[in-house]
C-alpha cells in the first residue's frame, strides 16, 4: 500500500495551503486554507472539495494564518467532524481569526447584496461566525516537540517555525513514510520568537518557497524606524502605522520599546486601535515559553518585550472615533495593514489631508490595493465614500517581514540532519517556487520538483 500526498493548495500560490494525505482508509488534511487574491483563485473556495469533509480522520495545523486554516468552517458545514490538532499558540490564534473570518465572510456577502455583485441570489456567506464558532469546537491543541498519536498508526510532532506564535513544521508518520511539512518557515534573529528549529528529514518534505528567489534587505530597519517618527515630531504630526494584528503589531512594539529606552524617540503615546490586535497581543503574552532567550531575558529582569511606555489599547468604536481629536503627536497603530476595512480607514479620512502626518506602511501592499494606490503618491485617495486630498507623508519601513528569504530557507534546510528522499517545492508563486526547487538541487543535491495544483505523489 502507498502513501499518497494530494496538493490541493499552495501549489502554484501562496494561498490555500492544504495536503491530503492518505494510506489505505486512513485520510489526513495537512492545513485547509483559504484561497485569497485573484478572483480564479478565489473562487476555488466555493468549489465541491476534492475529497469527502466527512471521510477525514484528523486535521493536522501548522499555524493560524487563514490561508493555512480558514476553510475550516466551510468544510465543517459539508461534514468534517475529525479532531484538529495545533500547537497552543496556534489554538489560541485560531479562535480570533476564523471568527474574524467568519465576521469578514458575512459583510462581504451584505456588501454584495447591497450592491448586487453576486451570482448567488441572495449572495451567501462563505460560512457565518456562528459556523467558524462550531468548526472551532474541534480544535485539540498538543505538546510541541512531543510526538503524539494521531490516529490508528499514526503519529506526529510540532516542532517550533518563528514565523508567529505557535507556527510549527509538522512531522509525520504514516504507512512506514516519514514527511515533513515545514508549513511558513520565520526568520532568524527576529525579536520575541524562537528562531526556526531544525527537524529530522525523512521520505519526503514539503517547504514553502514565498521568498525562494528573493533576498530580504538587511537595513537598518530601527533607524529607519526612529527617523521616520522623529521628523513627523518636529512637525507635530501624528504616525500613522496600517499593521497587521498579529505578528507584525507585536514586533513593531518590541521595536519601539527598543527605540525609546535607548532615547531614539520622543516619549510619545503609542495607541493601539484595533480589537484583534489587542487581542493577539494578549496571545502573544500569554505563550512567553515560545519566545527567544532576549526576550525571555527581559520577562525575567521584570520588563516585557512589546510592553512600551504610554501605550494605550483602544477596544470600543466611541474611543477609537474620540482618537480624531488628539492633535498632540502620537504613534497610531491600527488595521487593516492593507487598509481593506477596518478602524485604519477613518484614521486615515481624518488626518491623511494634513501634512505634518506620517502615513508608514510596515507591510506587503498588493497591487491594485488601497496600499498600493497611497505609496505611488497619488494626491487623491477614496475613503468610506469621499474622496479626501493626501498631503500626508507616505513611507514605507522595508525588511518586516514573517517569512525566511532564499538564504535563510535554504539556511533552516542545511539545520536539519538527514537528505530527504524527495522535496516538493510549494507555497511560492511559480518563478519563486521554481527558482528555490533549482536552488535547492544545486546547493544540496536534493531530489526537488514543484508540484501543480491537485497533483497527487506516491511514497
Ligand atoms: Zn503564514
Amino acid at each position: 500500500m502507498d502513501v499518497r500526498i494530494t496538493f490541493l493548495g499552495a501549489a502554484g500560490t501562496v494561498t490555500g495551503s492544504t495536503y491530503l494525505v492518505s494510506y489505505g482508509n486512513t485520510r489526513i488534511l495537512v492545513d485547509c486554507g483559504i484561497f485569497q487574491g485573484e478572483r480564479s483563485w478565489r473562487e476555488r473556495n466555493w468549489l465541491p472539495p476534492h475529497f469527502d469533509p466527512a471521510s477525514i480522520q484528523a486535521v493536522l495545523l501548522t499555524h493560524a494564518h487563514v490561508d493555512h486554516i480558514g476553510m475550516l468552517p466551510r468544510y465543517y458545514k459539508l461534514g468534517l467532524r475529525a479532531p484538529v490538532l495545533a500547537s497552543p499558540g496556534t489554538a489560541d490564534l485560531a479562535k480570533l481569526l476564523l471568527l474574524d473570518s467568519g465576521r469578514l465572510q458575512e459583510e462581504e456577502s451584505a456588501f454584495r447584496a447591497k450592491h448586487k455583485k453576486s451570482r448567488h441570489h441572495p449572495p451567501l456567506p462563505l460560512y457565518t461566525e456562528e459556523e467558524a464558532k462550531a468548526a472551532l469546537e474541534l480544535l485539540t491543541p498538543g505538546p510541541i516537540n512531543t510526538r503524539i498519536p494521531v490516529v490508528d498508526g499514526v503519529t506526529a510532532q510540532w516542532s517550533l517555525m518563528g514565523h508567529i506564535l505557535g507556527a510549527c513544521a509538522i512531522t509525520l508518520w504514516i504507512g512506514g513514510k516519514k514527511i515533513v511539512f515545514s508549513g511558513d518557515v520565520g526568520r532568524y534573529g527576529e525579536p520575541i520568537l524562537v528562531d526556526p528549529q531544525p527537524v529530522e528529514l525523512g521520505d519526503l518534505l514539503l517547504i514553502e518557497s514565498t521568498y525562494g528567489n528573493r533576498l530580504h534587505n538587511g537595513s537598518a530597519l530601527q533607524d529607519e524606524m526612529a527617523d521616520i517618527i522623529n521628523r513627523t515630531y518636529r512637525r507635530r504630526g501624528v504616525v500613522i502605522i496600517p499593521s497587521f494584528a498579529v505578528g507584525r503589531t507585536q514586533t513593531l512594539l518590541y521595536y519601539l520599546r527598543e527605540l525609546k529606552a535607548a532615547e531614539r524617540i520622543p516619549d510619545i503615546p503609542v495607541i493601539i486601535d484595533s480589537p484583534m490586535a489587542s487581542d493577539a497581543t494578549a496571545i502573544y503574552r500569554h505563550h512567553s515559553n515560545e519566545y527567544d532567550e532576549r526576550s525571555k531575558e527581559l520577562l525575567r529582569k521584570g520588563a516585557h518585550p512589546f510592553t512600551v511606555s504610554k501605550m494605550y489599547f483602544t477596544r470600543e468604536k466611541e474611543e477609537s472615533m474620540k482618537l480624531n481629536s488628539i492633535e498632540e503627536p502620537m504613534i497610531l497603530i491600527s488595521a487593516s495593514g492593507m487598509l481593506s476595512g477596518g478602524r485604519i480607514l477613518h484614521h486615515l479620512k481624518h488626518r491623511v489631508s494634513d501634512k505634518r502626518n506620517t502615513v508608514m506602511f510596515v507591510g506587503y501592499q498588493p497591487p491594485g490595493s488601497r496600499g498600493d494606490w497611497l505609496k505611488r503618491g497619488n494626491k487623491t485617495m477614496r475613503l468610506l465614500g469621499d474622496e479626501v486630498p493626501v498631503n500626508a507623508e507616505v513611507c514605507e519601513v522595508s525588511g518586516l517581514s514573517a517569512h525566511a528569504d532564499r538564504a535563510e530557507l535554504l539556511r533552516w534546510c542545511r539545520s536539519c540532519s538527514g537528505t530527504p528522499g524527495r522535496v516538493a517545492v510549494v507555497h511560492g508563486e511559480p518563478d519563486s517556487a521554481r527558482q528555490f526547487s533549482a536552488l535547492l538541487g544545486e546547493e544540496l543535491g536534493w531530489n526537488s520538483f514543484v508540484p501543480e495544483y491537485l497533483d497527487t505523489i506516491t511514497l
